[in-house]
């Protein structure tokens, strides 16, 4: 048996990947030390897409990373499979038994070593326990929602041009994924008629429900008036201080007792961490189930185990659950392990706000340059969507190389001249 240092990256989503890809480059690479990736999913995808995978317009075939195509790559090892226990004395982690589409047990449970344990296994939409939700709504979490989703949706619209009739979709959070995912159902429904499928966009009625005083809280006032401007234009209702109390198989319900029908029901609100960290029994958790952690992120009670991402919360000084405090975090902790594991102390992370870009599908696009960035700013229309591209093809650049990076972005551009700009099937 090997006797290198053990690195166990559990969860390869934005920061997971990018942390695998840098310590299997570097340490694993020059044969310093072991790095495995562990994942649910055989399948990376860049979270901030699901919303264009849920309406259709970007193939998710096309968009998403094959883990063992990575890890073979970039010198790391890779085991599907969804965390399954912690054992933090013998330092061991577990993974549930793999099993096929008919339930059969393809691996059954194994544990894996570590000598450090980086976990990173993201968040999910909060339904904070409202009655109905998690029976009649769907959620967009990963790419297996996305294409539930986006399966119900294109049979409805079917169903709605062969009936002349119209469809009723209704989203729960007014946060950039609910905005988003508004818009892009708007774009995949113009798309769509320019292949003849005729339905009108006055026949698709999306309703955007948030229960704050106005939409996108996490973005400046203006931003925010903004982008209720501009889905408004597009035909969408938005209902601000809509506060959700239940859910049943015809709409929602709200506080004031009125009722939103809608065929096809959206839950986009609140975030939590995975289910997985309540595994970590005796670590402290955040109210949001997330891994307590130090600016060095390392958890608070444990030297050997790190949290980064969505699942993380840094004691004091909290970050943003965003793709952007997930590769920041990667960055910073992949670039210190070197030394770590040679006895040096880790350099506290430090969060740099870049601002934030919310994309209107292809009609506009909104955000802020970051405080610290050039000064600070409003964007607005093609900048602003060109920014919401740019940390997508940083991510790339990072993962893949500059090379491969720049074939990947080619490729996506020979493909949207080849196929159809929407899912058709
Ligand atoms: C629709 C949508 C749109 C968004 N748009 C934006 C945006 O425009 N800008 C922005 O900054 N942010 C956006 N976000 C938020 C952003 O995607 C997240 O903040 C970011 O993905 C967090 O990265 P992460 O690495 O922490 O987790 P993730 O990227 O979510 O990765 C988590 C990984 O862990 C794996 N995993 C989970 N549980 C387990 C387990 N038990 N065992 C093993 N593996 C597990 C998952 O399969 C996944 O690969 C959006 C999110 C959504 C859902």
């Amino acid at each position: 048996m090997s006797d290198r240092f053990r690195f166990v990256v559990v969860g390869g989503g934005i920061a997971g990947m990018e942390m695998a890809t840098y310590l299997g480059n570097t340490l694993g690479r020059s044969g310093q030390a072991d790095v495995t990736l562990i994942d649910s999913s055989f399948f990376h995808v860049w979270k901030p897409m699901l919303h264009e995978f849920a309406a259709g317009t970007i193939p998710n075939d096309r968009n998403r990373i094959s883990f063992l195509a990575q890890a073979s790559r970039k010198s790391f090892k890779f085991w599907p499979g969804a965390l399954a226990g912690v054992d933090r004395t013998a330092r061991t982690v577990a993974l549930a038994p793999l099993q096929d589409e008919d339930g059969d047990i393809l691996l059954e449970q194994r544990n894996l070593p570590y000598d450090a344990l980086i976990v990173s296994i993201g968040s999910r939409a909060n339904d904070f326990g409202i009655p109905g939700i998690a029976e009649h709504c769907r959620f967009i979490d990963n790419l297996t929602e996305a294409d539930g989703f986006n399966a119900d949706f294109r049979s409805l619209v079917l169903q709605a041009i062969g009936q002349s009739s119209s469809l009723q979709i209704a989203i729960v959070g007014g946060g950039a994924t609910g905005v988003e995912l508004a818009a892009e159902l708007h774009r995949a429904l113009d798309l769509s008629s320019s292949y003849g499928l005729g339905m009108d966009r006055a026949d698709l009625h999306v309703t955007l429900l948030e229960a704050g005083p106005r939409i996108l809280p996490a973005f400046p006032e203006a931003v925010s008036v903004e982008s209720r401007r501009q889905l408004e234009a597009l035909g969408i209702t938005v209902h601000t201080s809509a506060q959700v109390t239940g859910a049943d198989a015809d709409g929602f319900v709200l506080g004031d007792g009125s009722r939103v029908e809608a065929k096809l029901k959206v839950w986009a609100a609140g975030v939590k961490a995975s289910t997985a960290t309540a595994l970590f029994t005796d670590l402290e958790h955040s109210r949001a189930g997330q891994l307590k952690v130090r600016p060095t992120l390392q958890t608070t009670l444990d030297d050997r185990i790190f949290a980064l991402g969505d699942c993380s919360f840094i004691r004091d000084k909290p970050v943003p659950a965003t793709a952007q405090a997930a590769r920041q975090q990667a960055r910073h902790l992949s670039r210190q392990m070197k030394g770590w594991i040679a006895g040096k102390p880790i350099a506290p992370f430090r969060y740099r706000d870049r601002g934030a870009v919310v994309s209107l599908g292809d009609y506009n696009g909104w955000g802020t340059l970051g405080k610290y960035h050039f000064g600070g700013g409003p964007l607005r229309g093609l900048s602003a969507r060109l920014g919401h591209d740019m940390l997508y093809r940083q991510h790339q650049m990072e993962i893949y190389g500059p090379v491969r990076a720049l074939a990947a972005w080619g490729a996506d551009q020979l493909d949207e001249f080849v196929r159809p700009s929407v899912r058709l099937d």
